[in-house]
């Protein structure tokens, strides 16, 4: 067995003190951060940035690994079930876990390493979820839980030396305090201390909601990766039942949906005054462009006044169609805004 493992690695501080913990007793740590539209986003869009921000702040050097189509392959059918919301999280641990397992080789590593918690997590992190995790991933003896170990069976690499169990800790619960003392230990700056919330948006009542009918939309078969995007960011309108139109709320959303030129996007905006940027994806008819600059129209300085025209083209930099905005009422928006308390 070799002195080498992968790490999950979420860059939540669980996973960090999990690294930590391991390149203390100098093993050496592939940090794999997956990630998807619902976590993790920003690192795929910009990896660099965010490799040298966690080497510079943690010592970790991670590895990004674009994990969307897995995710949309385990929420259009978790066998073990959602969370609260959308979150499938016994299958999405164990579908990282597995991505893992097959990287040990290729990667020459012996063990995988997670930053879990027992008790942490309602759903994941129980003891018979994490004992099932375990043996559905295929890593039965070779997942280590640095964190909680000490209320674990000894894995095989604790049993065999490779690490020394007695460092190894016996957290557990949705306590941090253990956690951030060892962070500060480490010489963590507080500020640098990433705070709980996790930030996966398919454990986000509202976001949650609309990718549930996303996937709804699709069945039997499932989105891709431009129809789920479309459900995370601005305000969400089905113009028919299979026509969205995103229209931005920020000028980071503006900025956010201006990267999205992809096939069966179409960017649309009010030609003459400032307003949101939109894209329309689906059937792209007169109809529902004109309707596209309607909405669009109504959450611009435009608002409430007639005589715009809204360009739109499958580039935020060559918008070269146009097609008449008109005024409408809150009650023509509202049919077509998806609702949100199913
Ligand atoms: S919270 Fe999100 S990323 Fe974490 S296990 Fe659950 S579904 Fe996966």
């Amino acid at each position: 067995m070799k002195k080498k493992c992968i790490a999950l690695y979420s860059g939540g501080l669980d996973s960090i003190l999990a690294v930590k913990l391991m390149q203390e007793q100098s093993i050496d740590v592939v940090a794999v951060n997956f990630c998807t539209p619902f976590f993790g986003y920003d690192v795929l869009l910009n990896p660099e940035k965010h490799r040298e921000y966690h080497q510079k702040t943690y010592g970790i050097h991670i590895t990004p690994c674009d994990f969307t189509e897995d995710i949309i392959d385990v929420v259009s059918n978790p066998e073990h079930g959602y969370g609260k919301n959308l979150n499938p999280c016994i299958d999405c641990k164990i579908r990282m876990l597995k991505r893992a397992r097959s990287m040990l080789e290729e990667m020459d590593a012996s063990f995988v390493v997670t930053g879990e918690v027992l008790g942490q997590r309602p759903m994941s992190q129980r003891r018979d979820a994490m004992n099932l995790i375990e043996k559905k991933s295929g890593l039965k003896d070779i997942l280590v839980r640095p964190l909680c170990a000490k209320h674990l069976p000894p894995s095989l690499p604790e049993q065999l030396g490779i690490i020394d169990r007695e460092r190894l800790l016996d957290a557990a619960g949705r306590g941090r305090k253990t956690q951030i003392e060892l962070a500060l230990k480490y010489g963590i700056e507080p500020s640098a201390i990433p705070n709980p919330a996790g930030g996966c948006l398919l454990t986000d009542e509202q976001i949650s909601r609309k990718v549930r009918s996303t996937f709804e939309r699709f069945r039997p078969g499932k989105p891709s990766r431009p129809d789920i995007v479309l459900d995370i960011a601005g305000r969400k309108f089905m113009l028919d039942e299979n026509t969205v139109l995103v229209i931005s709320r920020s000028e980071d959303e503006n900025r956010f949906l201006a990267s999205l030129v992809w096939p069966g996007n179409v960017f649309l905006k009010i030609a003459d005054v400032p307003g949101p940027l939109s894209i329309v994806r689906g059937d792209l008819s007169e109809e529902n462009l004109r309707i596209a600059a309607a909405l669009c129209l109504r959450y611009g300085k435009g608002r409430g006044t007639a005589g715009h025209v809204a360009v739109y083209g499958p580039d935020p930099e060559s918008m070269t169609g146009t097609v008449d905005a008109p005024v409408v009422e809150e009650d023509f928006c509202r049919r077509f805004q998806i609702d949100l308390n199913k």
